[in-house]
């Protein structure tokens, strides 16, 4: 009989995968090492292992102790999986920017989970790596894990992950590219594959995928903590306002960047185009990947890891709603007619030229709208916006008592639902705030200054 003793036994030895389509545009092979296959469905398996079975071995971990560890969910899955087989129980601290997915998988696998804010310092007493230092000092018989500055997070992408890539592509992999966050997986695997290209006389050059926000990708170039490089961003997993003890720069020839519109829009297409469900950071080490374009000759192979599953971005990358909210969603606007789609059908809010001012402000203030057109029985007569609203109450305190007619400034310009983009944008000026589309079914939409922003 062929079987494993525990699911720890069925981590590592994931397949390596080759990217047809995505990469068409570049001369050599691009081979993924896909690391969903491991039990807790990420590579992260590998160094969580590695972590507890070197804290057993000298000590820091004692039977019937309490793991505890920041994690942004998928070392989390990689440490209660191996708990549970050995009996340990595991406090998780995680960033709320993480997917709620992450948080509910973790208490499945019997889990306690702290959220902390995501946008504090990280020596602010409430971030997550304050938190779990801290219970780390006050959990009675507790193991704080520390996967960036464990050195057995790099030793197991050393002893697996490496060994794996070189004997899968029979020495002849030339590039190894991977998002960095603790930088362990680059760490490891690049030390092993350069220690093996040295004894064979071969060469491979290891590229590190950096997020806009991140700190590392300067650091390497200039040797420069750029804190000014630091900000919020929307990528899982990869770039860090930290420096790892886990990131050897010494074995990373270069990094680049990827934003996080990208980093999103290419974890969608592995789906759709290469059938490859992954994580954020897989997306963002194939478009990483392309913009090392030049760096690749006919004969390279090319080795990409993808570190987890898409599983745990359904409410996110994989979620249209979520993607548009953000601006990530590539939507070709062109003429007028696209440009007041995202009004729904709406039918235009207008006032009448014999209304009350403060029916109109009401309106206003009630729909939050700046703007809007007047008619009479013939059409569009007009127009009234909150700055014209100010002026005549500045003069005249009793305006709201007064028809619009009296106060009303000229129409908006009509254009056709077929005008295009820069024409409507010209008509939007400092002395005319909106244009108005007339539709097929003889209604009207009105097109802001804010609309035309939006669609830019
Ligand atoms: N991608 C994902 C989804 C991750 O969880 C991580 C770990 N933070 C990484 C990439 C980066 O890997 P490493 O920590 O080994 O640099």
């Amino acid at each position: 009989m062929n079987y494993a003793n525990n699911i720890l036994e069925t981590i590592g030895n994931t397949p390596l995968v080759k990217l047809n389509t995505l990469t068409k545009e570049l001369p050599c092979l691009v081979l993924s090492k896909y690391e969903t296959f491991n039990p807790g469905n990420s590579v992260k398996d590998r160094m969580a292992l590695q972590m507890i079975e070197d804290a057993e071995a000298d000590g820091r971990l004692k039977p019937g102790g309490t793991i505890i560890e920041g994690t942004s969910g998928n070392t989390g899955m990689g440490l209660a999986l191996a708990a549970i087989v050995k009996g340990y129980k595991c406090i998780f601290v995680m960033a709320d920017k993480q997917s709620k997915e992450k948080i509910d998988i973790l208490r499945a696998v019997g889990a306690e989970v702290v959220v902390c804010p995501t946008n504090v310092e990280p020596d602010d007493p409430r971030s997550y790596y304050s938190v779990s230092k801290r219970l780390g000092e006050e959990t009675p018989n507790s193991w704080y894990v520390n996967q960036y500055d464990n050195p057995s997070n790099c030793k197991a992408h050393f002893l697996s992950t490496g060994p794996e890539i070189w004997e899968q592509t029979q020495g002849k992999v030339t590039h190894f590219v991977v998002g960095v966050g603790t930088g362990g997986t680059i760490s490891g695997v690049g030390s092993y594959l350069k220690m093996k290209a040295r004894e064979t006389g071969s060469s491979v050059k290891i590229w590190g995928v950096d997020t806009y926000g991140s700190v590392f990708k300067k650091y390497h170039e200039t040797g420069v903590f750029d804190e000014n490089e630091i900000y919020p961003y929307i990528t899982e997993g990869i770039g860090e306002d930290i420096l790892p003890l886990n990131v050897n720069f010494g074995v990373i020839d270069g990094f680049t960047k990827v934003t996080d519109k990208d980093a999103a829009i290419y974890t969608q297409r592995l789906a759709k185009e290469e059938g490859m469900f992954l994580g954020n950071s897989a997306g963002a080490a194939v478009k990483g990947l392309l913009q090392l374009k030049e760096h690749f000759t006919k004969d390279d192979v090319v080795v990409v890891l993808f570190h987890d599953h898409g599983s745990r971005y359904v409410g996110k990358m994989f979620n249209n709603d979520w993607m548009r909210d953000r601006g990530f969603v590539e939507e070709e606007i062109k003429t007028a007619a696209d440009l007041v789609l995202k009004h729904n059908g709406k039918p235009l809010v207008v006032v009448q030229t014999e209304e009350l001012v403060s029916h109109a402000i009401e309106r206003m203030k009630s729909l939050k709208i700046s703007q809007l057109p007047v008619r009479d029985i013939n059409g569009f007569v007009g127009s009234i916006d909150e700055s014209d609203l100010l002026h005549h109450f500045i003069a005249d305190k009793n305006i709201a008592d007064k028809p619009i007619k009296d106060i009303m400034g000229k129409p908006y310009p009509i254009v056709d639902k077929a005008a295009k983009l820069e024409d409507v944008s010209k008509l939007i000026t400092k002395e005319n705030q909106a244009v108005l589309v007339s539709l097929e079914n003889g209604s009207h939409q009105i097109i802001t200054k804010y609309d035309i922003i939006s669609a830019m």
